[in-house]
């Protein structure tokens, strides 16, 4: 079994867990792949899980959340140490931050993971939420548009020096673990992205460092199981080898 979890503070977990239910039924499970979900609100569910989702919601009171249940700590062993995949969106993109940039809000405990700073709020607030097609080469080539829900969305205004989130070294070892940036939003239509820095090159709204993967969107607001299929195969990719391993006790 393959234990996914989804941080279970506040914000938008059920909606994650259905979306990774229906994506699990597009796996090839022919080695007998068992997937669980489970709701993570302490220490020990988090202990149990291999992969683990931050879900939207809003980022300064999750981190609050998780600093008075003590999970600040084993959230970042389970990122930058552990190395497990891990998927943020939205207001999870944020936690998994090195930093945060507020357009109000002043400083706030992190995460991390992601050598990346965001801009939270980017395109204003919940009144100016939308919806945008974005071309997502990872989904492979000739995929249709993803439907991408932007609602008080954050932006990876700038790649930060690497390193600081300890990606680069593991067991004293260099890891090629680089930020791609999977994902920018050029805007369309009403909704041209309008000044700031990235105006004209777009806003990058999706990345990933090695484990850590991140959206600015909520995929699952909608039904399209193609990010989470995606990001589940790599789940699998990541820890079902070392599972068979150790079941056979070699
Ligand atoms: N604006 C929120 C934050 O900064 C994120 C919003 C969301 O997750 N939909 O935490």
């Amino acid at each position: 079994t393959i234990t996914v979890g989804v941080l279970a503070l506040q914000g938008g977990v059920v909606e994650h867990i259905n979306l990774l239910r229906k994506a699990s039924t597009h796996i090839n499970s022919s080695e007998s792949l068992q997937f669980e979900f489970l709701q993570v609100r302490t220490t020990t569910e988090l202990g149990e899980c291999d992969a683990l989702i931050i879900p939207g919601g809003e980022s300064t009171t999750m981190a609050i959340v998780a600093r008075r249940l003590g999970l600040l700590d084993p959230l970042r062993e389970f990122v930058k140490v552990q190395h497990k995949p891990v998927w943020g969106t939205c207001a999870g993109l944020v936690m998994l931050a090195e930093q945060a940039a507020a357009t109000k809000q002043g400083g706030q405990e992190l995460v991390g993971g992601l050598d990346v700073r965001v801009l939270r709020n980017r395109y204003g607030t919940q009144m100016q939420s939308f919806v945008a097609g974005l071309d997502l080469e990872f989904l492979g080539r000739g995929e249709v548009p993803f439907k991408a829900v932007f609602i008080r969305a954050p932006i990876v205004e700038e790649i930060i020096a690497e390193g600081s989130s300890s990606q680069g070294i593991e067991n004293g070892v260099e890891r090629a673990a680089r930020v791609e940036v999977l994902g920018v939003y050029r805007g369309q239509g009403q909704q041209q992205v309008e000044g700031g820095e990235n105006g004209e090159k777009g806003d990058i709204v999706a990345v990933r460092q090695g484990n850590v993967f991140g959206t600015s969107f909520h995929p699952e607001l909608t039904d399209d199981v193609r990010i989470h299929v995606w990001w589940l195969r790599q789940v699998v990719d990541a820890t079902w080898h070392g599972k068979l391993v150790a079941a056979n006790g070699s």
